[in-house]
């Protein structure tokens, strides 16, 4: 990795079978992954624990600061157990149960949701595993609804079933959900995201029985159906980080709607400040093979040029062949565009209260210095992802914080090098000390300006201040 020119883009492994040891943890972090993932739909709780302890292991030795993410399940519907898988052919008439009800009719499963013949009505879409297979539904009755096969396919056991634009009355979180959240509490976790997150209520439910908990990590809210997009701006507003989920969301809306949602939320979020993921099949041929498809090139470099603050891997690295490859490609694809420039929704920002101005301020000003630098002195994070969030033109943001926590969550925010570091009494002693280190890292060379933004109270200077400060 090249340290001089540290990539702004960030990325989001997941974790699995394919990159369970501790070793190869390490070695994706010295390839370039900042945020590691846990799919809590596929671990085991002693498996997710030692994952968490082993990414905190290796980044330690390597004095890095990288952050775990738990990624809850959520209310999924999924079929029930089959002895074998049914492989149905177009026109078939499929039966999706209750549990405890009998079949009628000679296809059937079970469906783990009860609330389901409730909220679908004929004529509904009913999508298996992914697109995999297609229905209509025909027929809704109190304890079972019956289906005719529109696209063949295989119906197997505990397979995902979407609904395209229903609106369903699942619960936010799951009893699963809510034993996952307790460990991902007693793992510390940096980030826990929310699946299926479809209004507001359900983030703040989610906070909720985090807080209840103790818990100290911040709130992603996977975007994954029509409904979580018709909120879109609410549900912004109550997370820390939107997630957009194109794996369930694109088989919820129809293909071509896809790309403009991502570009819709991603423009939306930069507008609310507040960080955004893009997710799923990014490198998805790499699973087998080495070299990633031109496409997905294309894709990756479109959503670094879009400014996400992260984009992300999943079966990639999780149960891929080459997931040092993965992270390496997304490496090389997001530092090319990045070096061109980006789509510019930092422009938009809504500067809602005097500290975004300070921050736009701060950030005009070190853009309009030849080679100058940007630091953030920051308590909670807060103050360096508004400045982030405005998208910077300078190679760094270099966020300075008292704490460790705060340096792993920034791991996921866009062009942010975070150090830990104590606040002086003053604050020309901590930007002094900053100073030193920042040279010794190489980071700033001697004379360089330096733009520094803080809201911290000192007792000589108020909150909101910026100082240009030469190295
Ligand atoms: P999942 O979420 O991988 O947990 O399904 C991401 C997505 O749907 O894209
Ligand atoms: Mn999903």
């Amino acid at each position: 990795m090249n340290t001089t020119t540290p990539r702004k883009t960030k990325l989001i492994c997941t974790l699995g079978p394919a990159t369970e040891d501790p070793e190869m943890i390490g070695r994706m972090m010295d390839a370039g992954a900042n945020v590691f993932r846990l799919n809590m739909s596929h671990a085991k709780h002693d498996w997710a624990k030692r994952m968490a302890e082993a990414v905190r292991e290796q980044a330690g030795r390597r004095g890095l600061h990288r952050a775990v993410l738990f990624d809850l399940t959520g209310p999924s519907i999924r079929t029930g157990a089959l002895p074998e898988t049914y492989d149905l052919r177009e026109g078939d008439t499929v039966e999706f149960r209750k549990e405890g009800a009998a079949a009628v009719e000679e296809i059937s499963t079970t469906v783990n949701y009860e609330g389901l013949m409730d909220d679908v009505s004929e004529g509904n879409t009913l999508v298996v595993d992914n697109g995999a297979l297609l229905m209509e539904i025909e027929q809704v009755e109190d304890e079972r609804i019956v289906c005719r096969v529109k696209t063949p396919g295989p119906l197997g056991s505990r397979r995902h079933i979407n609904l395209p634009g229903v609106r369903l009355n699942l619960p936010a979180l799951t009893e699963k959900d809510l034993k996952d959240l307790e460990l991902a509490v007693e793992c510390n976790a940096d980030f826990i995201a929310g699946s299926f997150v479809r209004d507001a209520s359900h983030v703040r439910e989610l906070r909720a029985a985090c807080d209840s908990l103790d818990g100290q990590a911040q709130i992603v809210a996977k975007v994954e159906d029509q409904e979580a997009v018709r909120n879109i701006d609410a549900i912004i507003h109550e997370s820390d980080v939107i997630m957009i989920a194109r794996g369930d969301l694109g088989t919820e809306v129809r293909f071509e709607e896809l790309p403009i949602l991502q570009r819709l939320i991603v423009k939306r979020c930069h507008e609310l400040g507040t960080r955004v993921i893009v997710a799923t099949h990014m490198l998805e041929s790499m699973i087998t093979q080495p070299t990633p498809t031109r496409a997905e090139v294309t894709d990756v470099m479109n959503a670094a040029y879009e400014e996400a603050d992260a984009l992300m891997l999943s079966g990639e690295t999780s149960v891929g062949r080459y997931p040092e490859r993965c992270v390496d490609a997304m490496d090389r694809i997001a530092r090319r565009i990045e070096r061109t420039g980006g789509h510019g929704y930092g422009q938009r920002v809504l500067l809602r209260d005097e500290r975004l101005k300070t921050a736009r301020a701060a950030v005009t000003l070190v853009d309009s210095l030849p080679d100058a630098r940007l630091v953030v002195l920051t308590r909670r994070g807060v103050l360096a992802n508004h400045v982030a969030m405005l998208r910077p033109r300078t190679p760094h943001l270099l966020a300075i914080t008292p704490k460790d926590r705060v340096c792993r969550q920034l791991s996921l925010s866009r062009g942010v090098l975070a150090f830990k570091q104590p606040f002086a009494t003053s604050i020309q002693g901590t930007i002094e000390r900053a100073c030193e280190r920042l040279l010794e890292e190489g980071l700033v060379r001697k004379g360089m300006p330096l733009v520094v933004v803080s809201d911290i109270l000192s007792d000589q200077f108020a909150a909101n201040s910026i100082l240009l400060h030469h190295a």
